[in-house]
């Protein structure tokens, strides 16, 4: 609406006189726009009249014969809230006036004073004031409703810093109402704090405001709540200005950014941490091993890695299940991180792999102790899901600088001197040596070869005699592997036995190693020597797997070899490893006849009462202890109670690596039943042994010294006669 659209004029006017004059100065003006002019004598007439006709402004006199002064105000306010209002007073009644514009009226007149050109200007005015009104209202009223509802807080102050306004986000964030912050300084309610531990809303407000222009805290500002509770916020100040420019207050907008925050630090965290144990993962353990070796090259000291891995955690995994392997992992994890200091770094590379970096140690010995903790701890039993597990681990140890300038080199030898200690019977720690990696280069070349051994014929099985201690006959053969590698020449099984462990081969190679020594024996049968029993050597692989039984019991059918001239030498840890299925698959051996012999038997932790329970026919006491009987070591007492307690468990007893003869004869003495050694002959081709076989290796009844190999060579084609 313009000026000069007011066309619709209420007047309310009791006495006759006031209205006439009016209405005269009114449609004297030629200018006038007013087209309708509606004059009543009471404030119930204006009322009905404004109920049914839209009118631009009221001209009302506050002394009416049925309302007065502000009642009539409120009344005229109250049937057309939207209508600018001039009021009518007499000449004294100023106060009234006043009164009446804070009430909602627009504008007053003094009656007395009013001429034709004031009264025109003063009611465009009152119309023009009562539209800026309303979109005034209108506006204030979106930002408020804005501020209400939106996300970021709003705190506002005047130019002194004391609050003038708090949104309800701006209510929930700092604890405070806006009744109870309004006029307070703006320090009290919106404390911040930077990284660096100072508050800092007070000066960057302050800044703000006088710069007159707007700037945001520092990205990582802390609000500090009405409680003390510290919320990290995002935020940014700006100055409110008047019409001149000049700063009046500020804004400052905020919200919480906790949770973005989290979320990064999750994403970070989980980038850097492996999901099952929490502990750093490769990524950042080779940070951490950078940052290690730039602090040790500073402070000329050393760095030590320690590579462990678990010993058999597959078989547990494969045997109780994931889960249990899971427990046990996180279980192990803690035990570790429980041994090292705190600035030391336990991560898990995977699997059942874990990598220790001892950031700054004085010297290699710190390693060692520190190796041997772990080792104890872990080897603890782990309470996991009702069972009591025991576990071991075998550890290489690699250092700065001597064994590496870099994560790569230090890890990777570590490796390698892990592998080492697996080599050295597991539960120990190795240092790395560089040959040890001349090892491992050789290792990778065996096993290249050990793949195309098979097919190029180069095994061979020798048989070394077992000798019946009390006949002096020879009762059985020992199939021992034989391979003739193209480069290296005659390899022994320790040197490529444990490597086609390693990598599945040893399956093929057992499979042709039992039908060669069934074939073998049954051709001696046909060739009419006498019966004796094949003992053949099964690793722990071969036994697990099952396909074992399968082609065992197809060998024997195919070769035609009675099933009960087959004996098969297991070690004790290959039976302890897996208990139950251990039990069955020899309870099925048994009831086909093939026998089975407790290989390398003291050497490993048998359970007594386990191997009771077990269908075993035969033990094979360990050289280790054989050798005690000549050098008179402590062992011998071993020797005698193996003895004892085999017979007593009524089984046979051989005794291995028989050497001399003091070693036969106390053997014969104790009652040991059958005996293998050098004694009576090293290892020998099929054909050799066959000769044993038709002459007998002697040996039982004339005296002699130590033999050493090279006349047991020359001897084994002369035995004495028993
Ligand atoms: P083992 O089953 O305990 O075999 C006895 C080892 O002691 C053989 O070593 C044998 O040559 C050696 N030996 C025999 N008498 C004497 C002696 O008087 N003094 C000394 N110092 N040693 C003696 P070999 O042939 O080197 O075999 C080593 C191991 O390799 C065997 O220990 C066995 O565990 C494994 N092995 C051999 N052949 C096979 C095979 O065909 N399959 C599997 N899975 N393992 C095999
Ligand atoms: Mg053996
Ligand atoms: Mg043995």
């Amino acid at each position: 609406m313009t000026m000069s659209t007011i066309r619709r004029l209420l007047l309310v006017v009791d006495n006759p006189g006031d209205a006439r004059l009016l209405r005269e100065m009114v449609n004297e003006r030629a200018a006038s726009s007013v087209t309708e002019l509606t004059h009543v004598e009471t404030l119930a007439e204006a009322e009905k009249h404004l109920s049914e006709r839209e009118v631009d402004v009221i001209l009302l006199d506050l002394a009416l014969p049925d309302a007065q002064g502000m009642g009539a105000v409120r009344r005229a306010k109250a049937a057309a809230p939207r209508v600018a209002l001039v009021v009518l007073t007499g000449v004294d009644d100023e106060l009234l006036a006043a009164q009446a514009l804070q009430e909602g009226a627009q504008d007053y007149l003094i009656k007395s004073q009013i001429e034709a050109r004031g009264l025109l200007r003063a009611l465009r005015y009152a119309v023009e004031r009562k539209i800026m009104e309303e979109a005034l209202f209108v506006e204030k009223e979106r930002a408020q409703v804005t501020l209400g509802c939106i996300g970021e807080a709003v705190v506002c102050t005047d130019i002194f810093g004391k609050i003038t306004f708090l949104n309800v986000a701006a209510e929930q964030l700092t604890g405070w109402s806006l009744a109870e912050s309004a006029g307070r300084p703006m320090v009290e309610i919106f404390r911040t704090r930077d990284s660096s531990g100072e508050d800092s809303a007070e000066t960057t407000a302050a800044v703000a405001i006088l710069r007159i222009g707007a700037m945001h805290l520092p990205s990582c500002c802390l609000l500090i709540r009405r409680d003390g509770v510290e919320i990290p916020i995002e935020e940014s100040i700006a100055a409110i200005h008047n019409r001149e420019g000049e700063a009046i207050g500020a804004v400052i907008v905020f919200r919480d950014v906790s949770a973005a925050r989290a979320t990064a630090l999750q994403i970070v965290h989980s980038a850097q941490h492996d999901f099952l144990t929490g502990l750093p993962n490769r990524v950042l353990l080779n940070d951490r091993i950078d940052q290690a070796i730039l602090m040790a090259k500073r402070n000329s000291a050393q760095i030590a890695l320690l590579f462990m891995d678990l010993d058999g955690f597959k078989h547990i995994n494969d045997s109780l299940g994931h889960p249990i392997g899971d427990e046990l992992l996180q279980s192990v994890a803690k035990r570790v991180v429980n041994c090292v200091r705190g600035a030391d770094t336990v991560s898990r590379q995977g699997g059942d792999e874990f990598i220790v970096l001892l950031s700054e140690i004085q010297n290699s010995e710190m390693a060692a102790v520190m190796a041997t903790r772990i080792l104890k701890a872990v080897a603890t039993t782990h309470a996991v899901d009702k069972h009591d597990l025991y576990i071991t681990a075998s550890i290489g140890v690699s250092s700065y600088p001597g064994d590496g300038l870099n994560a790569e080199t230090l890890i990777k030898n570590a490796d390698t001197a892990m592998y080492q200690a697996k080599e050295n019977g597991r539960q120990c720690f190795r240092f790395f040596k560089p040959a040890m990696n001349a090892r491992a280069v050789e290792r990778q070349s065996i096993e290249e070869s050990l793949s195309q051994a098979l097919q190029r014929h180069e095994f061979k099985l020798h048989y070394q005699p077992k000798v019946c201690l009390r006949t002096g006959a020879v009762v059985g053969a020992e199939a021992l592997l034989r391979w003739t590698h193209p480069k290296r020449g005659m390899l022994s099984p320790a040197q490529f036995i444990p490597i086609a462990e390693d990598c599945g081969l040893i399956l093929p190679i057992g499979r042709w190693v039992l039908r060669e020594a069934c074939k073998q024996a049954r051709a001696w049968v046909d060739a009419g020597q006498r019966p004796i029993t094949m003992a053949v050597n099964a690793s722990a692989m071969e036994f697990g797997d099952d396909g074992f039984l399968g082609s065992l019991f197809t060998v024997l059918e195919e070769t035609g070899l009675e099933s009960t001239a087959l004996e098969v030498e297991l070690t004790e840890s290959v039976l302890m490893k897996r208990v139950e299925s251990s039990a069955n698959i020899l309870r099925t051996l048994r009831q086909r006849g093939v026998r089975v012999a407790v290989d390398d038997f003291g050497t490993g932790y048998s359970s007594l009462s386990y191997l009771r329970k077990l269908p075993i026919d035969a033990l094979k006491v360990d050289q280790s202890f054989v050798r005690q009987i000549s050098t008179g070591g402590d062992d011998v007492a071993i020797v005698t109670a193996v003895i004892n307690m085999a017979r007593s468990l009524k089984l046979r007893v051989i005794a291995e690596g028989v050497e001399t003869r003091t070693e036969m004869e106390f053997l014969k003495a104790h009652h040991c039943d059958e005996a293998q050694g050098y004694y009576f002959s090293k290892p020998v081709p099929a054909r050799q042994f066959a000769e044993l076989l038709e002459r007998g290796v002697g040996r039982m009844t004339a005296r002699r010294g130590r033999s050493s190999a090279s006349a047991i060579r020359h001897e084994s084609g002369a035995p004495d006669v028993a």
